[in-house]
């Protein structure tokens, strides 16, 4: 199948495929819009089972980064790449330097950064044959503390206000009392569960690991539940902070939820679950705006910019929720529907 035909194509401007025998490259670059900037979008590396994986991947991740970049007021578009293998088994660094003079031939249409199966370590690698890498060193955390090259804190820290917004909107009250069940303590939801517990949230915890569900036990009184309980509890909000394609007929059927506001990327298991949710009355925070703190503060790392410029950055992101809250409601469409909406005004109308 050719590109063009290919399902997931969506008038992507530019996809490139690169080979390199020496080192085993084998990489998809894909550039969706650049009418905003250059298109940044991370690099993952995947034991894709073929290639028709791996350009439908890339294809469909460059695409979510137009609406995340325009949604999140950068000047930058929508790209991604990636690389067939396996990252334990198959990753030398004269793979990564080869990936560097793939994504120079770029010529600065792209900009790459870390994703699944990438370290900042492959990206310095990467940079030592091309200018277009990001993510290779961070100067500043948004709230003053020391920089660890992470966006983590920052992506949490999004959601948080986000996810506040969201409760202000839906609820018309403060965190106090609220309460929370986050699905997933990763690097984001543990964060996350830090700011809740600050502003008094009650929380509700579940992983499929047990590391840091004692921890939440102890240091926020959190209540631990099994990985399949969460998404049904009686709770306020559900936040979603481990996989995608967790909202789905099922799941939605039985959330009591007021609100659905997490880290996760492509929660919706399909565009329509926007409108199961607004059926329901559940207000859902679209992914895509609400977790876009990491390509925030990769953007003002880039750009030389500083803490306070980055947290306002981030704080922009409870009010874009709430102009698509108010939006949706006054054509009552799904949040997502009209989120998508507002980004391709942006991003399509630069041409
Ligand atoms: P992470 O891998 O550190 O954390 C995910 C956590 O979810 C892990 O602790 C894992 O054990 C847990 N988990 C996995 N499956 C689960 C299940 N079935 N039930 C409960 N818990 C489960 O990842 P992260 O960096 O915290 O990212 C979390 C989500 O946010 C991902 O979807 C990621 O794509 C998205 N996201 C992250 C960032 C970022 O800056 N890290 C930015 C944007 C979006």
């Amino acid at each position: 199948m050719s590109v063009f035909d290919h399902h997931a194509f969506d008038n992507h401007e530019k996809v490139a495929f690169f080979h390199d025998e020496k080192t085993g490259l084998k990489a998809i670059i894909a550039v969706h819009n650049t009418h905003l900037g250059p298109a940044l979008g991370g690099c993952r590396m995947w034991p894709y089972a073929n290639s028709e994986e791996a350009l439908n991947d890339v294809l469909r991740l460059s695409k979510g980064m137009s609406y995340k970049s325009a949604m999140a007021n950068l000047k930058l578009g929508g790209g991604k790449s990636v690389i067939i293998g396996n990252p334990r088994e198959h990753k030398t660094d004269d793979m990564m330097r080869a990936m560097g003079e793939a994504v120079q031939s770029m010529g600065g249409k792209y900009i790459t950064a870390e994703d699944s199966g990438i370290s900042v370590q492959d990206l310095r690698a990467m940079a030592e044959r091309s200018d277009y890498i990001a993510g290779t060193h961070a100067n500043f955390r948004y709230d003053g503390a020391k920089a660890d090259g992470n966006p983590a804190p920052s992506t949490a820290y999004g959601v948080f206000v986000g996810l506040k917004a969201s409760v202000q909107h839906a609820m018309n009250c403060e965190l106090e009392g609220v309460s929370v069940a986050i699905q997933g303590l990763g690097h984001v939801g543990w964060r996350l569960a830090e700011h809740l517990h600050k502003e008094g949230a009650k929380l509700y915890v579940t992983d499929i690991y047990p590391d840091n569900l004692d921890k939440a036990r102890q240091q926020f009184g959190a209540t631990v539940v099994e990985p399949e309980e969460i998404l049904a509890l009686d709770v306020d909000v559900v936040a979603p902070c481990a996989m995608g394609a967790i909202l789905n007929d099922d799941s939605i059927a039985n959330l009591r939820a007021k609100v659905v506001a997490g880290a996760a990327n492509n929660q919706l298991a399909e565009e329509r679950h926007g409108e199961v949710l607004r059926e329901k009355g559940i207000l859902y925070a679209p992914d895509y705006v609400i977790n876009a703190g990491g390509v925030i503060d990769i953007y003002h790392q880039k750009t030389d910019s500083t803490a306070d410029a980055l947290k306002a950055h981030l704080e922009g992101i409870g009010e874009t929720l709430v102009e698509i809250y108010q939006r949706a409601e006054q054509k009552q469409v799904a949040t997502n529907t009209e989120s998508n909406l507002i980004a391709e005004e942006r991003f399509l109308n630069q041409a």
